[in-house]
């Protein structure tokens, strides 16, 4: 079972994105940008975005961490270039939800290359790899802060 379980985590998808990060730069025109700190295994990023209006132009990530977090950041800025605020909400909140168990199949389907990730549900510290980026780039949209940790810290 959890052998299973961890085969599925480390798809091949998310061994190529660790391996061959996209978008693993930083945007000349960024205007925006949000620190990712998770303390309990060392992933630490910087998401950049060009926010132009509502739309998010450009996309980049700079940083180390496992090959969780290095892919789920890459296939993310992979999916959030040319979208909108709204879009990129929404497939946030999916995100989210899949990790946490709360998507069922039909559901976890529409969310393509995404779903290779649905295999750290079985591990939560692995969880807070997987979502990092998401959180961070949530903030970068809304402008709350410049930084966020998966441990609550850095207020
Ligand atoms: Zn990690």
């Amino acid at each position: 079972m959890i052998a299973d379980a961890l085969r599925e985590l480390y798809q091949q998808v998310i061994l190529d994105h660790n391996r061959n990060p996209h978008n693993f730069r930083k945007p000349e025109h960024a205007n925006r940008s949000v620190e990712g700190y998770n303390p309990l295994c060392g992933d630490h990023y910087t998401i950049y975005i060009e926010l132009n209006g509502d739309v998010i132009t450009d996309i980049g990530f700079e940083g180390s961490g496992c090959a969780i977090s290095k892919s789920s950041a890459s296939v993310m800025t992979t999916l959030l270039k040319g979208k909108s605020r709204e879009e990129a909400e929404k497939l946030f909140h999916a995100f989210l939800g899949m990790v946490k168990g709360e998507l069922g199949p039909e559901e976890t389907e529409k969310l393509g290359k995404l779903a290779v990730f649905q295999g750290v549900r079985e591990f939560p510290t692995r969880t807070k790899c997987a979502t990092l980026s998401w959180h961070a780039i949530e903030s970068a949209l809304t402008g709350e802060e410049a930084s966020v940790s998966t441990e609550g810290s850095g207020k």
